[in-house]
């Protein structure tokens, strides 16, 4: 997470004049906005889409999360600028969200299979264990929050 932050100039720039920008601070040199209970800032390069996918693709019975509850979600541990709006165009291209939305489901019949959870531990082996593995403290949080992306 560290090392992803340091090449976004957005968030250099903020770090440059953290004075000014009253919602972030700075721990251990990561930028943190300011809210409860405090949440990492996401970079460009950094792992956006990963958690879009993640917290709006992935619950235990393989449904997907409407856009309310998939920004809820994600705006009680992240954030980046424009982050609402990436959640919306990201729930918008979902094809399988669209075909499991019963309010867009032509015909009962017409319902896809339910994914097994396996595919839930591929990916989150893929996506979290990979890339979201640090040693330290904060990569347990991580894992600890993913917990409840399966409830
Ligand atoms: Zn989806």
């Amino acid at each position: 997470m560290k090392e992803a932050q340091y090449d976004d100039l957005e968030l250099q720039d903020i770090m440059r004049n953290i004075k000014n920008h009253k919602k972030y601070l700075v721990q251990n040199d990561i930028l943190i906005r300011r809210a409860f209970p405090p949440v990492s800032y996401v970079t460009k390069s950094g792992y956006r889409s990963s958690i879009l996918k993640i917290y709006h693709d992935t619950s235990a019975n393989g449904a997907h999360f409407g856009r309310g509850r998939t920004i809820d979600k994600i705006n009680k541990r992240y954030f980046w600028p424009s982050m609402n709006k990436d959640i919306e165009n990201y729930v918008q291209s979902c094809i399988p969200y669209a075909q499991f939305d019963p309010r867009r489901q032509k015909a009962p019949g017409a319902l896809k299979p339910i994914k097994p959870p396996d595919e839930v531990w591929q990916l989150l082996t893929m996506d979290f264990h990979g890339p979201f593995s640090p040693t330290s403290k904060r990569g347990n949080k991580y894992i600890i929050s993913l917990a409840d992306v399966l409830s």
